[in-house]
């Protein structure tokens, strides 16, 4: 354990935890905002956490509740994958992370933290009315898995998302959780701003969401990354990985891997997303490279990509991903029951990314493959005497299988795009999308504000996908 830079994170966290931290009126522009101390030593990671949070709803609210994904990686938790993944996701065999929460101090009553659900939740010491402020700090520990899955350690380096206590979304004044699912991604989360600091490991490299700068200390590395409007923070450190960083129409790229070509299709991604749905939300955009178990994941101005995957499929991973940043980071949805709303716009943002650089035959191949997976699907489904016809959404936790939620999430949320193209025409249907990314831009938008967007420029549209929907 490296002694001086943790003896910082408990000097700031006792200083805070000394602190009153009265409940105040927010500022004209205030905003909800994360600071975070990482230590990285041989252990895991020590973290303290500071939390201004903005009470940005119309409801007076109670408590405050904050989801800590690292713990589902727990010992004492249902694995954090599908019993089908788990020799992908677990290469060396299975190993568990743990979340210990050392201290909560601020302007609170009490706190429980339900391990089951991963879910701590803060009863405040008086009620919080719209606009006004409150600021928390903890102080926990992680000691990370060693996974192929979003969150640990492998041979190639370190995944640090979802490992920190990160406020549920506010939808309608009230918190909405649910409970972790090895099936989808079951983040949901409003957009916030952080500031990370961190000592960067002797002999790595890493990318982060947001800008980031270095200095020394002692022969010590300490980073200190910051992004605003972001759904979640991600860091990513290899000892073996070296780093890219360039600078395209104002947006700073960083890319940590081995891939010759992935700068140059973020750099197409970019471009064509920009053009059709307006402005890239964010000045910087970082990659990585890594073993997972998955194709690809998105997070703030962040994403990780499967190493393993080659050629053309490699650039749909990449353009898929970055497309999340138009749907997932820019533009919210509620990925525990509605999963459909952005991957569908990905996938379709993804197709229309190989038609703009007139690679015809790959985008005809992502419908036809759609259509191929999901006719099969709807077959079995119909010989075990559970039709899926009509089917789209739900809620995660309660999709039979991966299976069952990729046929639903990409292959059918594709075609009902494709049809939306052929039926409404590509200019209106980019241009209703044009709005919908401006209008909920750093919101979060439900399935009726996406349809009610649709049917603002193009009147009848979400009748005739809905009859879609429920046809197939
Ligand atoms: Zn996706």
């Amino acid at each position: 354990m490296k002694k001086k830079y943790i003896s910082i994170i408990l000097i700031i966290a006792l200083s805070l935890s000394v602190l009153t931290m009265a409940v105040s009126c927010a500022k004209a522009e205030d905003v909800t905002a994360y600071e975070i101390w990482l230590d990285f030593n041989d252990d895991g990671v020590d973290c303290a956490q500071k939390l201004h949070f903005v009470n940005t709803s119309q409801s007076v609210l109670d408590n405050l509740k904050l989801n800590v994904y690292a713990n589902a990686f727990d010992s004492k938790k249902p694995l954090p994958c599908t019993p089908q993944e788990q020799a992908e996701a677990y290469p060396n065999g299975v190993s568990f992370g743990k979340f210990e929460l050392e201290q909560l101090h601020g302007d609170l009553a009490d706190y429980q933290f339900d391990f089951d659900k991963n879910l701590i939740t803060v009863d405040l010491a008086q009620p919080l009315q719209p606009g006004e402020s409150v600021d928390l700090q903890f102080v926990y520990s992680l000691v990370l898995p060693n996974t192929l899955l979003r969150y640990g350690f492998n041979e190639r380096g370190v995944t640090l998302t979802g490992f920190y206590p990160q406020l549920c979304a506010l939808v309608d004044g009230e918190w909405y959780y649910d409970d972790f699912s090895a099936i989808g991604d079951p983040y949901f989360a409003d957009v916030a701003n952080y500031e990370v600091n961190f000592n960067l490991p002797n002999g790595y490299e890493y990318v982060s969401s947001g800008k980031s700068k270095s200095s020394e200390e002692d022969g010590e590395i300490l980073i200190t990354a910051k992004a605003e409007n972001i759904r979640d923070f991600a860091l990513v450190i290899s000892p073996e990985l070296n780093k890219k960083t360039e600078n395209y129409k104002g947006v700073e790229l960083n890319y940590l891997g081995k891939n010759p070509y992935t700068l140059e299709y973020a750099k197409k991604a970019l471009d064509a997303y920009s053009a059709m749905f307006g402005k890239y939300a964010y000045d910087t955009l970082s990659i990585a490279d890594m073993p997972f178990a998955a194709g690809g994941m998105e997070y703030g101005s962040l994403c990780v990509i499967n190493e393993d995957i080659k050629d053309v499929a490699y650039e749909e991973v990449v353009a898929h991903e970055i497309a999340h940043q138009w749907w997932y980071s820019a533009v919210g949805s509620n990925n525990l029951i509605n999963a459909w709303q952005d991957e569908g716009l990905t996938n379709y943002s993804t197709y229309l990314y190989f038609v703009e650089y007139c690679n015809l035959d790959y985008a005809d191949l992502m419908i036809t493959d759609a259509y191929t997976q999901y006719r099969r699907f709807c077959d079995i489904q119909n010989s075990v005497g559970e039709p899926a016809v009509g089917k789209l959404g739900g809620r995660l936790t309660e999709f039979p299988s991966n299976y069952y939620y990729t046929n639903l999430t990409y292959n059918k949320s594709l075609m009902v795009w494709k049809h939306a193209q052929d039926t409404l025409g590509k200019d209106n249907l980019i241009k209703a999308l044009k709005i919908y990314a401006e209008r909920y831009k750093f919101a979060i938008a439900s399935e009726d504000d996406l349809w009610n967007t649709l049917d603002e420029t193009i009147p009848d549209a979400s009748k005739l996908l809905k009859d879609f929907i429920k046809a197939i």
